[in-house]
């Protein structure tokens, strides 16, 4: 059975389901999206990111033309058209068609679409033995040239720290902030523990408010541990017991080395494991 793909209220085959090659989505990258997790055929924080995707879309001046509570619906609609109980949705949003110059204005029919479908996990061996990452030289956006707040359609800086990451033989790779401070990895939060506490960057050191980042900070506070939310420099990373990433796709991920640096134990850590576990038994609930 071919993928039925939901764009502005229709479902099309995989096949058909297109945009427009003057959609300024593509032109331009102008546009934002969410990425979300079903879990036994029920959506992750779906009201979390359904408002983070209307506030990307807000920040960046594109009027979503669906209802929050239609397009929550629309995108249960899209899981169970496609049969999906365990998987990975994508929502998005275009501007919309326009002429080959940067103004939005010129842009009509924004194309809203959802994609559900299978996820691809990592290895369970990266759960088991942790995760190797490196520091790329690109830097994570600065702040008032585009907000990493904003989920946007253009994830260039990302991908260029991607790049960076796999030339070096690993699937992720942190990314520091205009400031040389650490701001997240290319696709996930990142969180260190050192001596019993936990820290992770503050949302302004530029970083995307991940809802897996929010959904481990509750855990951890709820199991009375300390969360600083905070500067963070390579060298606290350096040095830390514990170090891991948060995200969507990837829960959380233990990492075992940082610029070749062994962090802690070289093994995924016990405040780590406890927190997957406690998440995973949070998403199943
Ligand atoms: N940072 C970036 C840059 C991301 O793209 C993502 C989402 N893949 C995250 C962090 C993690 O956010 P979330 O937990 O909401 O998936």
């Amino acid at each position: 059975m071919s993928l039925k793909v939901w764009i502005n209220g229709e479902f099309f085959d995989k096949e058909n389901a297109k945009i427009s090659v003057f959609d300024h989505g593509l032109l331009y990258g102008d546009g934002v999206f969410e990425g979300l997790r079903s879990y036994g055929g029920k959506l992750f924080r779906l009201d979390e990111h359904m408002q983070r995707f209307y506030e990307s879309a807000r920040a960046i001046l594109l009027e979503v033309p669906t209802e929050f509570e239609e397009l929550k619906d629309a995108v249960y609609a899209t899981l169970s058209e496609n049969g999906i109980v365990d998987g990975y949705v994508r929502l998005l949003i275009t501007r919309g068609t326009g002429t080959l110059g940067l103004d939005p204005h010129t842009c009509s029919n924004s194309q809203v679409v959802i994609i559900a479908d299978n996820i691809k996990l990592y290895p369970q061996e990266f759960y088991d033995n942790g995760l190797e990452i490196v520091t790329a030289s690109t830097i994570r956006n600065h702040p008032n040239a585009l907000n990493s707040r904003v989920k946007s359609l253009n994830y260039l800086n990302n991908i260029m720290g991607k790049v960076e990451g796999t030339q070096a033989g690993c699937v992720e790779a942190l990314m520091l902030n205009h400031k040389g401070d650490v701001a997240e990895c290319t696709a996930d939060n990142i969180f260190i523990v050192k001596d019993h506490i936990i820290a992770t960057p503050s949302i302004d050191a530029g970083i995307l408010a991940g809802i897996t980042r929010a959904t481990v900070i509750e855990l951890a506070k709820g199991n009375g541990m300390q969360v600083n939310e905070c500067t963070l420099s390579r060298h606290d990373i350096y040095v830390a017991d514990e170090c891991f990433l948060t995200g969507t796709a990837a829960e959380i991920a233990p990492i075992v080395k940082v610029d070749d640096r062994v962090i802690g134990s070289g093994k995924p850590g016990s405040v780590t494991q406890k927190l997957h576990e406690e998440f995973h038994a949070l998403v199943r609930s």
